[in-house]
Parts: C-alpha cells; sequence; structure tokens
C-alpha cells in the first residue's frame, strides 16, 4: 500500500515537472523594445555594442526578449538619445553621456572629464567607488535607470595641420571639440567648433577648421584625416577614457520581469567589457598603418599638459560653485581620481614604464 501510494506520488510528481517547464516558459511574456544608438554602423565597435547587447539579452531570454538597435539617425537623431528614452518614443538607448554637457555638465560624469578616470578606473570608480549609485540618483530626473555600454580606452589628441609646440600656439586655433574640453581649450585661446563628424574632414581640408578631435586610431583611420591634417598629437589628455552608456527608460525597466532585468544587465556588462577589449585589440595595428602612411605622430608638450590641467581644475570648480548636482558627484570622484592614481603609480605604471624600454 505504502509502496503503491509512493509510486502514485512520484508519478504525480513526475507529471507536474514535466508539466510545470512549458507553463513556467508560456508566462514569460514577449518583449519588443526599440534601442536608439546614436553611432553609425560604420563606426563598427561603437555601433556594435548595441549588437552584442541585444544579441546577448534574447540569448539569455529564450528569444523572448527582443531589443531592435537602430543607428544614429534611423529613428532618432544621434544627438537626442537621452531626450527619446525621457519621452517614451524609445525604450532604450545607447550613447555617450557627455553628448547631453549642454542640460548639464554633471553628465561628464558618465563618459569623460579632462584629466579624469581612465577604463579600468572608470568601471572601479562606477562599480566600487559608489559612482553607479551618483548616476543613477542623477538620471532619475531624467526617468532614466543607466548601465555601462562600453569604453573606447584613452583617446588620440587629434589631427592639426599644424605642428603645435607651446601654449601660445594654441591661441586662434579653431578646433574641433566639444563640451567640457571645449570649455577648458577656450581658456587656453582655442576657439572650439561643432562639426558633425561627417563634416570635419571637409572642415579640415578647406581650412575652416585647423584641428580636429575625434576618437583613436581604429576610428580615426576610417574618417581619412591624415590626408588633409598630418600631425597626430597625444594624449587627448581631456578623454583618459570615454565610457558609453545604455539609458533604460525607468518605467520601462520596472516593467520587466526579474530574469528580464538580470539578462539586461548581465548583457550590458559584457558589451562594455567587450568593446574595450577590441579598441585594445584593434588600436595598436591602425596606428601602424597610419604611421606607415606617413601621419606625424606627436606629444602634447609638457607646458601645455600642465596649462590644459590648470585650467581643466578651474573649471571643475567653476561649476561646483554654481551647480550642486555637479558638486555633489564631483567631490568623491575627485577623492577617488587621487587614490586610485597613487595605487596605480606602486605597481601598474612602473612595470608599463619598465617594459616601454624592451624590444
Ligand atoms: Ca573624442
Amino acid at each position: 500500500m505504502q509502496r503503491r501510494s509512493f509510486l502514485k506520488n512520484a508519478a504525480v510528481g513526475a507529471t507536474v515537472s514535466a508539466v510545470a517547464v512549458p507553463a513556467l516558459a508560456q508566462t514569460q511574456p514577449t518583449v519588443n523594445w526599440r534601442l536608439a544608438s546614436s553611432f553609425p554602423k560604420s563606426l563598427d565597435v561603437l555601433f556594435g555594442a548595441a549588437d552584442t547587447f541585444s544579441k546577448r539579452v534574447s540569448a539569455l531570454t529564450n528569444g523572448k526578449f527582443n531589443i531592435r538597435p537602430f543607428a544614429a539617425g534611423e529613428i532618432i537623431p544621434a544627438l537626442q538619445v537621452v531626450d527619446a528614452v525621457q519621452a517614451g518614443t524609445v525604450e532604450m538607448g545607447h550613447t555617450a553621456g557627455y553628448y547631453y554637457f549642454g542640460k548639464d555638465p554633471a553628465f561628464c560624469f558618465d563618459t569623460a572629464l579632462p584629466f579624469g578616470l581612465t577604463a579600468r578606473q572608470q568601471t572601479a570608480w562606477m562599480t566600487q567607488g559608489g559612482g553607479m549609485a551618483l548616476m543613477r540618483d542623477f538620471f532619475k530626473d531624467y526617468g532614466i535607470i543607466n548601465f555601462q555600454g562600453g569604453n573606447t580606452g584613452t583617446q588620440m589628441g587629434g589631427w592639426f595641420r599644424k605642428e603645435i609646440k607651446t601654449v601660445q600656439d594654441l591661441k586662434g586655433l579653431k578646433m574641433r571639440i566639444a563640451g567640457m574640453a571645449g570649455r577648458v581649450m577656450s581658456r587656453m585661446g582655442v576657439v572650439p567648433q561643432q562639426v558633425a563628424g561627417g563634416d570635419i574632414y571637409p572642415s579640415l581640408e578647406k581650412g575652416t577648421i585647423d584641428a580636429a578631435e575625434w576618437v583613436g586610431p581604429y576610428d580615426d583611420e576610417k574618417l581619412g584625416f591624415n590626408r588633409v591634417a598630418p600631425f597626430y598629437y597625444a594624449p587627448g589628455w581631456w578623454e583618459p577614457s570615454a565610457q558609453l552608456s545604455f539609458y533604460v527608460g525607468i518605467k520601462e525597466w520596472e516593467k520587466l520581469p526579474k530574469d528580464y532585468q538580470a539578462a539586461l544587465e548581465a548583457a550590458s556588462m559584457e558589451a562594455h567589457t567587450v568593446m574595450m577589449a577590441e579598441y585594445d585589440g584593434r588600436n595598436p595595428q591602425a596606428l601602424a598603418r597610419l604611421l606607415k602612411a606617413g601621419v606625424k605622430l606627436r606629444s602634447f608638450s609638457k607646458p601645455i599638459m600642465e596649462a590644459s590641467y590648470k585650467e581643466a581644475n578651474a573649471v571643475f570648480e567653476e561649476e561646483s560653485a554654481k551647480n550642486a548636482k555637479f558638486k555633489k558627484i564631483y567631490e568623491p570622484w575627485k577623492r577617488f581620481r587621487q587614490d586610485i592614481n597613487q595605487w596605480f603609480s606602486v605597481g601598474e605604471v612602473p612595470v608599463q614604464n619598465f617594459m616601454l624600454g624592451k624590444k
């Protein structure tokens, strides 16, 4: 009798579990989202992060949560991604926070500040140094929840028609450079210009501008700036790294089942890590090709670096004095930068410097 009832129960148990799997799957809703990217498909690493992300989200949810990425301008203009997510026109976007500097310079902490954090330092700040909590609090006012979405690493200082040796050489220079960096540059006599990506080449060719900054060797090579401005400067001190982000509408986020939220979070971290590896893996060969094509590689002089650093700090202090949201992030960010640079100076930097002298 006991054995019989055991078998019966076991059979019932098996039936229940056999039914339970498809029943659970059936309760998982199909969710279709649109993602607006700020990048064209031709910038394959930048746009590619949205692809990596979407494919992983779909795979992790058994094809139920589908996010379709759209390139810049396909459904939303490149620099209006935040506005589109805030308005609910799209559920999410992939962009760089500092494009929205005009709304509030505090957006820069989500991407880059002059003499700010390197890629590893930025991820450490976001995930360990309280950065994510500060930025989530900031983005709440825009109805957005933010996730890390890639990094370009240290950028190049851009393309110059003439050599720049002294701070004096910067006076009156018309340079395509935006946001916080433009503000710092203007204090040194540079005349910052707003030029869209596609218009940089003809502007440099005609001499409408004297210099332009973009990203780094892999992306710059595609635009052919070396043919019209042969001096390629380093480093892009205004972008020791530039973080990209996924911005999701909070209301849409809250509607998601918990496992879809987890999938989104995991996929964003994967896309974040993959992008940095792609740039680190591809920039060396791209730079070698550029040098072979006759590009003249230069470094900004120590006086230019020192003057830029001084002006960058002045801009930060000035902004902090009038912008409470900026100050709230800036003060702990500044302490974090100090501490992590001290730590890096112990092992990381010496070993890299040592290796530079080796073949
Ligand atoms: Ca740049």
